[in-house]
């Protein structure tokens, strides 16, 4: 399978970058770790004229703390995450969702950003951008605006990045108390259901973000409001997570029935519970 012509740029600068996808509109991609938009060129879903390669633009490498939050440039991959020793000390949710993508080629190559914007229902990072309620930095012609995580998944491939824009940054808070279970779709990884769970015992809170299982990730707001002032026992968490699928549509197809993936919700919800408040 071979992609349709296209031509290549490799911008120095993000301002070059913008003036890049402003002057071609529709007909330009930008290109992270290419681990979606490549198999979508040579399956020819995607045809871009142009492809603008954002790997060596500065500042969207850092993982660096910084005014009391942690921030993730777009450009660093799922494998960096993954042995960042700064986020295992402040924030092993992303290092524990990171070590769980794809296999080694997949988490070298594959980037926060990238798969952020690419929005595949089935992937890892939305279920602990949620949970870790994150904010997400994006530039475009007209300046750069911030949106919280939870205004970010707009539809099933669809975020609030819009054409012409670049997503430059993730900055979550520390989070010590965290955990990541999914079931995985077994030939890819990809999440047939995903749970992140943030807790914080001291003001008896809970978040959950749930991966794989809606069109749209999203946060178990029924589950969370069950918990809210309660103490963390074993028991109300178990009960809590019964309302994991609570007012959504579950997905069905040939790897799992809607069915099925409701049931994973109410389970790995559970047990990421458990496991976050045992941390
Ligand atoms: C075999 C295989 C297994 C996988 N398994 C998993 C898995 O288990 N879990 C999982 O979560 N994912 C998995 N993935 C997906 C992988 O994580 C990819 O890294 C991710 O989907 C896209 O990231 P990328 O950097 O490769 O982006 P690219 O493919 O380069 O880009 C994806 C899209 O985002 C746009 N884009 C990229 N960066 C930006 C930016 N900064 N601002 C605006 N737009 C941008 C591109 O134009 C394109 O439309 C798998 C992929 C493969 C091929």
């Amino acid at each position: 399978m071979f992609a349709a012509p296209f031509d290549y740029a490799r911008p120095k600068t993000l301002d070059e970058a913008l003036s890049l996808l402003s002057k071609h509109g529709d007909e330009a991609r930008l290109l992270a770790g290419g681990h979606s938009l490549i198999p979508a060129m040579k399956l020819r879903l995607a045809q871009p004229r142009l492809v603008v390669d954002i790997g060596r633009l500065d500042g969207l490498r850092q993982i660096e703390a910084r005014d009391g939050r942690l921030a993730i440039g777009a450009m660093v991959t799922h494998a960096e995450i993954a042995a960042s020793r700064t986020l295992a000390d402040l924030c092993p949710l992303l290092v524990e969702v990171a070590s769980a993508i794809g296999d080694l080629q997949v988490r070298n190559k594959g980037t926060i950003g990238g798969s952020l914007v690419h929005a595949d229902p089935a992937g890892d990072w939305p279920a602990a951008i949620l949970a870790l309620d994150a904010e997400i930095e994006i530039a475009g012609p007209q300046g750069r605006r911030t949106v919280t995580a939870g205004a970010f998944f707009t539809g099933i491939l669809e975020t609030a990045v819009k054409p012409g824009e670049i997503l430059c940054e993730i900055r979550v808070t520390a989070a010590a108390a965290s955990a990541y279970v999914k079931t995985e779709q077994k030939a890819s990884g990809f999440a047939l259901c995903g749970v992140a769970a943030v807790v914080d015992a001291t003001a008896r809170r809970v978040r959950v973000g749930i991966t794989g299982v809606a069109p749209v990730p999203y946060r178990a707001a029924a589950v969370e409001r069950a918990l809210e002032g309660q103490a963390l026992a074993e028991g109300s968490l178990a009960a809590a997570a019964g309302q994991a699928a609570a007012g959504v549509t579950p997905l069905a197809d040939i790897h799992a029935s809607a069915d099925y993936r409701a049931h994973l919700a109410r389970v790995n919800t559970a047990r990421a519970l458990q496991r976050a408040a045992s941390r």
